[in-house]
């Protein structure tokens, strides 16, 4: 039996949409809460990496400003996934009399603002960061609870790659710690990289192991560009590893098993299933 709606506050909730057209695909739409809450009655406050900075309280426009660059730039993670059922799934396919299709299911993000934190699965501290506080998202370390109000401003990073070759590569800090709130790891830890397995288990000797799962080389420091570029490395590309969050939902609406579901990264409208 197909659930239509899963809610889960430790997670996300979500939404299978159910085509009744042959043409169109089904809809699976993850849903975030998050629950921004100011940083407020401090004029210092602490990043991930313990340095401290500046702050001030938050005008009411800057805050609604913030709050939509928090959704726009969630929306990356929009339409880069479909999934396609396992051959042997047939309880989603539509009968078109003559012939049956089998619609993929198109991956969505969804994130929701609540006032009230007991509504929302994140709650994200956001530090308004003084005015002589300047620079971009890398100034002010952010993590996946803890946001700064430079967050959605791009760093460009120079990565080089094992032969010292550098790609620059433009970093959005809010749709990676969305990844991270959606339980992505970075993303050496998802491809298991030999350089990032290395840093996990402690590699002393070099500096960009440092931090393990969180280390520059769990980034793709010093691999290929298309590992560094990924946006759970500095970058905003997609790989399919990107779409595990969806593909064990569906497992969940389904009832199968989530390693038989495939991922694409382009559109790929239902098939015509012969019997
Ligand atoms: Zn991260």
């Amino acid at each position: 039996m197909v659930k239509t709606s899963i809610e889960d506050l430790t997670t996300f909730h979500s939404e299978l949409t159910i085509s009744k057209n042959a043409g169109e695909n089904h809809v699976l739409r993850l849903r975030l809460g998050i629950c921004p809450q100011k940083v407020t009655g401090v004029t210092t406050f602490n990043d991930f990496d313990n340095n401290s900075f500046k702050v001030r309280e938050w005008t009411q426009l800057e805050w609604y400003n913030f709050r939509d660059t928090i959704f726009a730039q969630a929306d990356m993670w929009n339409n880069q996934f479909w999934l396609i059922p396992p051959k042997d799934f047939k309880e989603l396919d539509i009968d078109a009399g003559y012939v049956k299709f089998r619609p993929n299911i198109k991956c969505e993000l969804f994130v929701q603002v609540w006032n009230t934190p007991a509504m929302a699965q994140m709650k994200i501290k956001v530090a308004k960061l003084d005015d002589t506080v300047t620079g971009d998202s890398t100034t002010f370390r952010s993590d996946a609870v803890t946001y700064d109000s430079l967050d959605g401003v791009a760093h460009t990073f120079q990565i080089p790659d094992a032969g010292g070759n550098k790609t620059n590569i433009v970093h959005y800090t809010i749709p990676h710690e969305i990844g991270h709130a959606l339980g992505q790891p970075h993303i050496g830890v998802l491809k298991k990289t030999a350089a990032c397995t290395l840093a996990i288990a402690g590699n002393p000797s070099d500096p960009m192991s440092a931090g393990g799962a969180n280390s520059n080389r769990c980034y793709g420091f010093g691999g290929p560009p298309s590992i560094a570029e990924n946006i759970m490395g500095y970058g905003t590309k997609f790989d399919e590893v990107n779409a595990e969050p969806w593909v064990k939902r569906i497992a969940q609406h389904t009832g199968t098993d989530a390693a038989k579901w495939q991922v694409k990264l382009a559109e790929m409208p239902p098939f015509m299933v012969t019997a």
